[in-house]
């Protein structure tokens, strides 16, 4: 399968600055589905190519743990696909940043260049390929091809050799591509998770939000996930502000897109990650893991020995492990996982043992008349010699501008404390259990609501 980018800009040979890749070598890089190649087709003063070559390796995608596809017979090895975004994203990484050591200016400069598939997969035909180019200012040229030449009464196929042409910056053109191919094709290879979003999010920067098909290819490149793509509508919403009343529909409907903006995720993690460290927590057990998020930080990370995860969902696991599998650790890393299918308010001999518990955003997820029914199980019978558990603020609530008054954060939370209530149960069960409790907030910490993130951490006592 192949790329090609020629551009006109002059002297043209600065193409080779642009991608990092000098016109007079050939370069080969190993990826985890097969080889990227890249060399120059035409090199002079006037007129320069680029050729990525994707050789993507059928046979060992279809063998093993974890196969991407599921026959040998296939058309990914041919088409532009999400194999090619990949692929993009990963040997063109720093043009793709906007980023040019040697001519930063250049990399911000708009300049001709035409980008060339030999075979896109435009599922919705050339009409889907224009709704998707020609907002983005691209003039746009499409040849059909017949399914099987033999019988043209069959009619034309979904595979089209395209040919986009624009002045723009290479990281524009490279973002549209990286975003817009698996959205053309509508197929990825991967299992799509919340990092797609992000992925979307950081890649549309810019010309996504204002986008008029934004809402097909934010469905389509987030494989028609429901709550995913409300996620991505609602931040997208944020950034075009240009059309109030479909902002507010989406903030509504993205009740889980709301904490967001604040990245507040990222920041649980970090604060979990420095209490697991400093109490030298070596093997953790994830009470009520979902798909995986903090598992796939802790086995990321050489320093957490023996790694668990626990939900009640066997489909959220099974996600989970597809989200691992992706990582290809080595064995010996990858064995220190285990993921187990349990309750966390009924007794379990498989919670014991561990260094850490982490509980995060899950309590409020419980039945309050089975709270206490948890707090044996995990205090109790479990006994970690450190508990880590988050909960939401409700008194945060108000500050998101998003949320409608007096609505939960998640459709599914049964409850959300204030930090009073909070704290009350936290020092109750510390000292039922023999533990102490420490509290601390997570996210920025408003003066008179707190964060949006509570945190308790629990040390048994010696
Ligand atoms: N800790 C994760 C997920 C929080 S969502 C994170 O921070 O991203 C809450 C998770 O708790 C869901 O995956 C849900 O399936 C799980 N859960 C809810 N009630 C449970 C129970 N009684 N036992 C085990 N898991 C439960």
């Amino acid at each position: 399968m192949l790329l090609t980018i020629t551009t006109t800009h002059q002297p043209a040979t600065e193409l080779g600055y642009l991608l990092h890749k000098h016109p007079e070598r050939c370069q080969s890089f190993v990826l985890s589905f097969g080889k990227a190649h890249i060399f120059y087709s035409e090199v002079s003063t006037q007129r320069c190519t680029a050729v990525l070559l994707l050789d993507v390796d059928a046979v060992k995608l279809a063998r093993g743990r974890g196969a991407l596809i599921r026959q040998y017979v296939s058309d990914r090895p041919y088409v532009a696909s999400s194999f090619l975004s990949v692929a993009i994203a990963q040997v063109f990484s720093t043009a793709l940043r906007g980023r040019c050591k040697d001519k930063p200016e250049l990399a911000q400069t708009s300049i001709p260049l035409v980008a060339r598939l030999p075979v896109l997969p435009c599922r919705g035909g050339e009409e889907f390929l224009r709704q998707l180019f020609e907002p983005l200012g691209y003039c746009v040229s499409a040849q059909a091809h017949l399914l099987d030449e033999n019988f043209p009464e069959w009619g034309h196929s979904n595979y089209y050799t395209v040919e986009l042409r624009h002045t723009l910056s290479i990281s524009d053109l490279l973002s549209h591509l990286y975003v817009l191919i698996p959205v053309l094709d509508d197929e990825k290879h991967y299992w799509v998770g919340d990092e797609e979003v992000e992925k979307l999010l950081r890649h549309g920067e810019g010309w996504l939000a204002g986008h008029p098909a934004r809402e097909q290819i934010t469905k389509r490149y987030l494989k028609r996930q429901g709550y995913l793509t409300r996620t991505a509508l609602a931040q997208l919403a944020e950034e075009d502000n240009l059309d109030p009343d479909w902002v507010e529909e989406t903030h509504t409907q993205a009740e889980a897109a709301i904490e967001k903006p604040l990245s507040l995720n990222q920041q649980r993690i970090n604060a979990i990650l420095t209490v697991l460290k400093k109490y030298d927590a070596k093997r953790v057990i994830d009470l009520g893991c979902a798909q995986g998020t903090l598992l796939k930080i802790l086995l990321k990370d050489s320093f957490f020995e023996q790694i668990t995860g626990v939900d009640v969902s066997y489909r959220s696991l099974e996600i989970a492990k597809e989200r691992l599998d992706r990582l290809r650790l080595p064995r010996d890393r990858w064995n220190r996982l285990q993921l187990i299918q349990s309750a966390l308010t009924y007794q379990d001999k498989r919670f014991k043992g561990y260094d850490a518990a982490t509980v995060i955003e899950v309590i409020e997820h419980l039945d309050l008349s089975r709270i206490q029914a948890f707090e044996r199980v995990l205090f109790e019978v479990a006994q970690p010699k450190t508990i880590v558990l988050t909960t939401p603020n409700i008194e945060y609530n108000v500050r998101f501008t998003n949320l409608p008054a007096g609505r939960l954060r998640h459709k599914d939370h049964r409850f959300e404390w204030t930090r009073e209530q909070f704290q009350t149960w936290g020092n109750s069960v510390a000292e039922r259990f023999g533990y102490k409790v420490e509290f601390q907030s997570v996210g920025i910490e408003d003066s008179e609501v707190g964060s949006p993130t509570q945190m308790g951490v629990f040390s048994r006592n010696s």
